[in-house]
Parts: C-alpha cells; sequence; structure tokens
C-alpha cells in the first residue's frame, strides 16, 4: 500500500457536537481515506451509540459515569471498547488506535486530552480553541517536541493555513482575521441588554454548538480567535487585525512583507475546514455547494465595534499582556456564558463578570502547566461566586 491509499484513523474527541457530527459526515463520504477509530461525547450516549454502531470505532467515551451502563449495554453485540469519566479521555488519547485526533471538544475539558495525544505523538485538527487560548505556549511547544502537526479546523485559521501554504521562507506583515458580527452587529448597549437567550443562539451564517454561537454574539469568539492565531502562527499582537464581514465569504486573509494579501474564500461550511485537515496536504474532491459570485456580488468590510462589544477590548487585552490572562478571561467566559445560557445573566453582564475576574486573578507571566490549571479554577470560582451560580 502506498501513503496515499492508507486510511487515516481518526479520534473525533467530542463526536456528538457540531463539528463531530460534520467530521463524520466527511468520514462517511471518504471510506477509502478516513476511518472512526474513537468517539467522545459528554452526555448524548444515543447518539454516541447511534455513532458507535454505524462506524465500528475501537473505543468510544462517555464522559458522564451515569451513562455508561446503558451505552456499554447497547452495544454489547459489538466489539468496541467502552470508557467513561474525565480521566479515560486522557487514557483514550494515550492509546494508539488512532492516527490522528480531531479535537472537537468544547472549552477548557478539551485541553488535558489533546495534550496527551500531543504526547503520544498523535497529529491534531483542532476545532478547540480554547486549548491554545488557554495554554497555548505550552502546547505549541511540546507539539514541536513531539514533531506534531496542529493543523486548525477553525474556519479563520485554517484559511491563513491555506494562504500560508508554500510561502515558508516568507514573512508575514500582518494577518487579517474575518468576523461576521454576528446576529447583533450595529447594535448599541441599550439593545442588548434585553437580548434573550433565543434571540443569541440564531447566528446569520453558521450554525454551531451553543457556546461558540454565544461567542459569537458577544464577539469574545473573535477575541479568542486572536489568542489562537498568536500561537498557532507565532505572531506578534501587532500582527493580528480584525475586520467585520459579514458575508462569510473571505475565511481569512494574510498580508505578506511586499503588500500581497491572499485570502481564502468559499461558501460558509465547516466541512470543508474538516476534511482540510484530515486530509492536509491533500485536497479531496467533493461536492459541497459552490460559491458563485453572481449570486452574492457584494463582499463587505468594516471595523469591529470593540466600544459596545466589549469582550472584544478585554481580549485584546489578554492578548497584548499574555502570561496567565487569556486562561483567566477564557475560564470567566465559560462560566459567563453558561449562566447567560442558564438566563441567570444578561448579555451585557457577561462582559462585566469576565472584567472583573480578569483584574482580580493575580497575574502570572510565564505559568507552568500547573498553574493554568490552577489559574482556570481560581477564575471559574471568582466568576461563578460574581454571579451566585
Ligand atoms: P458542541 O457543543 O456542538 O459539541 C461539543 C462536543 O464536546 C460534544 O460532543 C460534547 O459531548 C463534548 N463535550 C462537551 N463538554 C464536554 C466535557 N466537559 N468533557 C468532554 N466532552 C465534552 O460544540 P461545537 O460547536 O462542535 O464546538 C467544538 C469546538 O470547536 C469548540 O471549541 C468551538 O469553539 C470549536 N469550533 C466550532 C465551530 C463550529 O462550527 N461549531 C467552528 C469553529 C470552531
Ligand atoms: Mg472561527
Amino acid at each position: 500500500m502506498t501513503q496515499e491509499q492508507t486510511i487515516k484513523r481518526i479520534a473525533i474527541f467530542g463526536s456528538t457536537g457540531s463539528i463531530g457530527t460534520q467530521a463524520l459526515e466527511v468520514i462517511a463520504a471518504n471510506p477509502d481515506k478516513f476511518s472512526a477509530d474513537v468517539l467522545t461525547a459528554q452526555s448524548n450516549d444515543e447518539l454516541l451509540v447511534e455513532q458507535a454502531l454505524k462506524f465500528n470505532p475501537n473505543v468510544v467515551v462517555i464522559g458522564d459515569e451515569k451513562k455508561y451502563t446503558k451505552v456499554k449495554e447497547a452495544l454489547k453485540a459489538t466489539d468496541v471498547k467502552v470508557f467513561c469519566g474525565e480521566k479515560a479521555l486522557e487514557e483514550v488519547a494515550a492509546m494508539d488506535c488512532y492516527d490522528m485526533m480531531l479535537a472537537a471538544i468544547v472549552g477548557y475539558a478539551g485541553l488535558k486530552p489533546t495534550l496527551k495525544a500531543i504526547e503520544n505523538g498523535k497529529a491534531i485538527g483542532l476545532a478547540n480553541k480554547e486549548t491554545l487560548v488557554v495554554a497555548g505556549d505550552i502546547v505549541m511547544r511540546k507539539a514541536v517536541e513531539n514533531k506534531v502537526p496542529i493543523i486548525p479546523v477553525d474556519s479563520e485559521h485554517s484559511a491563513i493555513f491555506q494562504c500560508l501554504v508554500g510561502e515558508t521562507r516568507n514573512r508575514i506583515e500582518k494577518i487579517i482575521l474575518t468576523a461576521s458580527g454576528g446576529p447583533f452587529i450595529g447594535r448599541k448597549p441599550n439593545y442588548l441588554v434585553n437580548v434573550k437567550r433565543e434571540h443569541a443562539l440564531q447566528h446569520p451564517n453558521w450554525s454551531m454548538g451553543a457556546k461558540i454561537t454565544i461567542d459569537s454574539a458577544t464577539l469574545m469568539n473573535k477575541g479568542l480567535e486572536m489568542i489562537e492565531a498568536k500561537w498557532l502562527f507565532n505572531l506578534k499582537p501587532d500582527q493580528i487585525q480584525v475586520v467585520i464581514h459579514p458575508q462569510s465569504i473571505i475565511h481569512s486573509m494574510v498580508q505578506f512583507e511586499d503588500g500581497s494579501i491572499k485570502a481564502q474564500m468559499g461558501l460558509p461550511d465547516m466541512k470543508l475546514p474538516i476534511q482540510y485537515a484530515m486530509a492536509f496536504p491533500r485536497r479531496i474532491k467533493n461536492d459541497f455547494p459552490r460559491y458563485d459570485f453572481k449570486k452574492v456580488s457584494t463582499l463587505s468590510f468594516e471595523e469591529p465595534d470593540s466600544k459596545t462589544f466589549r469582550n472584544l477590548a478585554l481580549a485584546t487585552d489578554a492578548l497584548y499582556k499574555g502570561g496567565n490572562l487569556p486562561c483567566i478571561m477564557n475560564a470567566a467566559n465559560e462560566i459567563a456564558v453558561f449562566a447567560f445560557l442558564r438566563n441567570r445573566i444578561n448579555f451585557l453582564d457577561m462582559t462585566n463578570v469576565i472584567e472583573k475576574t480578569m483584574e482580580s486573578i493575580p497575574f502570572i507571566a510565564q505559568p507552568s502547566l500547573e498553574e493554568y490549571f490552577e489559574s482556570d479554577g481560581e477564575a471559574r470560582n471568582f466568576a461563578a461566586d460574581i454571579i451566585k451560580l
């Protein structure tokens, strides 16, 4: 068998989510190229079982330990090994039954399994941006030490990655991260204060999990993505620019030292960056709908309003100051989004919670991994106390 004919064994961490289910669609459409060898889910046992019966993985993990017996029972006629609990995610990440991890768990919970996969020498397709926001220096250093490629799945970072193919000798002047602006583009605080969960969950261009959809509405998503880009592409903060592009056709751009700008374009569809990361360096033919210049003939751009969407200003601060500040910001954001989704705080309160937490947790300029874990915990407790969760 040549290298190209080998089937790549994919471990999907977070297989029941928006990214995870789309990754399985890509695998199902390309059975000669990929197999799904590990599937994990936090609580949706029914979908996990359905996926396991269809894809026959080596291993599944159900995070919620109460559901273990149910999953085990449902898969008893198969060879699928069933594990449960948080620790099992790391144990499975350390196994040899897969070639590439698709890191598609949402939030901080994705960090430890991804670190284990890197230590285990496995390539990473990285959807979980929080991993780099929390501990980007350590994650990237470990990837270099273990000669592990980290291929972005986030559409903006996939776009930049694609623009950089063939440009290894050329310096980046800056990158331009595009943002749709979310459902509340152009709105002011007097409107935002009354926004409800259901309204915030409607994204104009992308259908995604609940947390990232709220992050898109507050522009925290773009803030997290600036920090993600800093680590992935080894950039200085002032090389990262955000521009609002409501049509989501240009997924991001790179400007080189000669002033030339490369953009990667296409209809918004996460299956493309997922497929690109899994197949890199090859492109796979597909029948996804194509962008037609005659149908969407206007591509527009504007400055983000970081006075109204203050999360973007907070994230810029974290980007510049570095240390454990992005980790603190991320933890407070996870708590704030969780509280907003449960109607415990209003849309603008999310920013206040994050800001207070960032001001209160002690700054560490060069944290160890242990110190990142501690900062995350302290920030969560502090943010939860403010909200009285
Ligand atoms: P989602 O909420 O739809 O799915 C999350 C997955 O993670 C589920 O399988 C869930 O079972 C699992 N999970 C949740 N909490 C967990 C925990 N504590 N421990 C273990 N597993 C847990 O989320 P999503 O929209 O698919 O996003 C996944 C990641 O990809 C996020 O980091 C997000 O920022 C990033 N991302 C998503 C999109 C998108 O289009 N959805 C685009 C770019 C980046
Ligand atoms: Mg993105």
